[in-house]
């Protein structure tokens, strides 16, 4: 299709008939300015960092970045598209929905042979924008710009993040203060990875005819569904592509297999670091099983396994413990999605027989590394993983900090550290406050009663709305808010030392076989304490944390934002390197920011419990 006139984007959405992609230019923004950058992201496209005492370059360097990755300028030789995908969301067929909000640019390819899909996000409306602007806020920019460098530095397979801009442009989001709209600061975010395809890119070739009828611009084209695949597999998965020549079904499905395995992978380093999605259309699953699109995600702070981290899924189905399902449900329509060119029989075959084993195989790995249990296998080893996290849950135990401390567990029976140690644990575990202040009712009392008495009546109704989840986890809630009201502090905290001592009882013995399977036991404590370190962060990006930044940025400064990127940069090292970056990372003399300085590592504050994100 020709590319729009110099205004930008056309603003009436249109249908790009039998094209993925269309041609657009990106909307310029007042007076942008540059937040943060990634060096370690910029680095991947061979742009490398000005001498830190350079200041004059460095701020030159700054100002030019401001102007490229804001989209005000086109880098050279960037042809600025959108993708145009479909979806499922929420579990329903969406049709066509397309970047609405951002722009591909062309691929940087390296001297060394990578090759990386630059995005620019809000940079203004698409041909897929339909009734939006294109635009993204300065704090959910702060909060993918952040998350993406994070989980890349925690070990997760990650799209990447090299810049954030900010500008004096603004736009009026749903977020009220005191009733009135407010308006925000436009930002983009700079985003790198080896290509942005999602499984909707595929889904946009299907017939919607048993849906929706809403018709995505290239349904039933097949022969662009072929061109996709074969540039997805020959770019992205040669050695797939190399070992089938000629036979393209056994090809497809090997393909399949792959991002299947990967999908699962994945999902099992969401649930170990305690990462919750919030959106997992299937418009936000990339075909290489990175993570991508980070909009209302969380880390999980006190265990709890039906955490729901956007506050605009209502029925919770993306919850912390239904990602692996959603994901397996996610990668059914993507198969859906490949037929005919991968017979759907085979493709659910290759489902049925790769997902869950891979998932419980990497997800076990992965956990018994955080346990520190690095000899061979036992079979109970799941058991006493399950057991830990309902131990967590019932004593409302930090996920984070409980791993980590788990790091320096005196393994000796009968250690004089014993006591300390419990002590450590169930400090960090919440109090009866936050307890309280966690099952507080959430439903207004007679809208709780309506829709008691619909469930009575009209269960199938009460369902269709959506609301059957909240009922019966409000009726849980208000049974747990009455058992802690009967419970003092002090019966709080002695019954939660008797649990985790009990847990404790349990490790300690298997960690005792661990350590028996080895010869050297002094060599085998330190690779225990090594894998743990590695496999137990210190710091994830807490939302308390995104939102001190956040606020700070609002008012133009920018230094919180690029500590917390530091910091998250080295999320596995000890307390005494933290400090050293945290103090590299800060220019001298900012009175401001040193006085703010808290341990990122302690537990959230309470204010953070009230933090809602969409
Ligand atoms: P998400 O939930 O972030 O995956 O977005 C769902 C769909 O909405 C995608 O097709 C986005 O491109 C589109 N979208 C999100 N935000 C905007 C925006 N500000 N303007 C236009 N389209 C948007
Ligand atoms: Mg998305
Ligand atoms: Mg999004």
């Amino acid at each position: 299709t020709p590319p729009p006139g110099p205004e930008g984007a056309p603003s009436e959405p249109r249908p790009v008939p039998g094209a993925c992609f269309t041609r657009v230019r990106p909307t310029p923004l007042q007076h942008p300015r540059l937040v943060a950058l990634s060096e370690p992201a910029l680095a991947l496209l061979g742009l490398g960092a000005p001498p830190a005492d350079d200041d004059a370059s460095r701020e030159a360097r700054e100002a030019e970045a401001a102007l490229f990755f804001s989209g005000n300028a086109l880098l050279p030789g960037a042809e600025p598209a959108a993708h145009c995908y479909c979806g499922h969301q929420f579990g329903q067929f969406a049709g066509q929905l397309g970047d609405g909000a951002a722009m591909y640019l062309g691929e940087v390819c390296t001297a060394s042979g990578e090759r990386w899909e630059l995005q620019l996000k809000g940079t203004g409306p698409t041909p897929f924008s339909r009734q939006a602007d294109g635009r993204k806020v300065l704090r959910s920019s702060i909060r993918e710009f952040l998350c993406s460098e994070a989980m890349f530095h925690l070990g997760v397979p990650t799209t990447r993040a090299g810049a954030c801009v900010t500008s004096q442009s603004t736009v009026v989001r749903d977020v009220f203060y005191d009733g009135n709209p407010k308006r925000e600061p436009c930002a983009v975010v700079l985003r790198i990875a080896p290509t942005f395809l999602r499984f909707g890119s595929f889904e946009i070739f299907k017939s919607t005819d048993e849906h929706t009828g809403r018709a995505g611009p290239s349904v039933g084209r097949n022969d662009i569904r072929i061109q996709m695949l074969d540039y997805v597999i020959g770019t992205f998965y040669p050695e797939i592509q190399a070992a089938h020549v000629g036979d393209s079904v056994q090809r497809n499905a090997a393909f399949f297999r792959e991002v299947t395995r990967r999908t699962a992978r994945m999902v099992a380093e969401w649930q170990c670091v305690g990462f919750c999605h919030g959106v997992l259309n299937t418009d936000n699953m990339s075909v290489l099983g990175l993570t991508i699109d980070y909009g209302p995600f969380g880390f999980l702070d006190r265990y709890d396994p039906d955490h729901v981290c956007n506050a605009s899924d209502n029925a919770g189905r993306y919850a912390y413990n239904k990602q692996p399902e959603v994901c397996k449900w996610n990668l059914q329509k993507l198969a859906e999605a490949l037929e005919p060119e991968l017979p759907l029989a085979l493709a659910k075959a290759i489902l049925a027989e790769e997902y869950d084993a891979e998932f419980r195989s990497h997800y076990l790995h992965k956990m018994r590394r955080k346990l520190g249990l690095v000899r061979a296998a036992c079979e109970e080893d799941a058991a006493l993983v399950a057991r830990l996290l309902e131990t967590m849950q019932q004593t409302g135990a930090d996920f984070t900090n409980t791993f980590y401390l788990l790091s320096s567990f005196p393994v000796e029976p009968g250690s004089l550290g014993l006591a300390d140690f419990l002590t450590a644990l169930t400090t960090q575990c919440a109090s009866l406050e936050e307890l309280r202040l966690a099952f507080r009712p959430q439903m207004d009392p007679r809208q709780l009663s309506m829709m008691l008495m619909l469930a009575q009546s009209n269960p199938q109704l009460l369902a269709l709305i959506g609301t059957q989840a909240n009922v019966t986890k409000e009726l849980e809630r208000m049974e747990q808010l009455s058992r802690l009201e009967q419970l003092s502090p002090a019966e709080l905290l002695s019954r939660n030392r008797d649990q985790w001592a009990d847990w404790l009882q349990e490790y300690r013995a298997r960690l005792e076989k661990d350590r028996e399977g080895a010869g050297d036991a002094a060599a085998w404590q330190a690779e225990r304490v090594r894998v743990m370190h590695a496999s137990n962060p210190k710091y994830v990006l807490r939302n308390y944390m995104a939102q001190d930044a956040i606020a700070a940025a609002e008012n133009g400064d920018f230094s919180e934002v690029r500590r917390v990127l530091k910091l998250l940069e080295a999320p596995y090292c000890t307390e005494g390197e933290a400090t050293e970056a945290l103090e590299a990372a800060e220019p001298e003399g900012t009175s401001g920011a040193a006085g703010r300085r808290r341990s990122y590592s302690s537990k959230p504050p309470l204010w953070a419990a009230e933090l809602c994100v969409t």
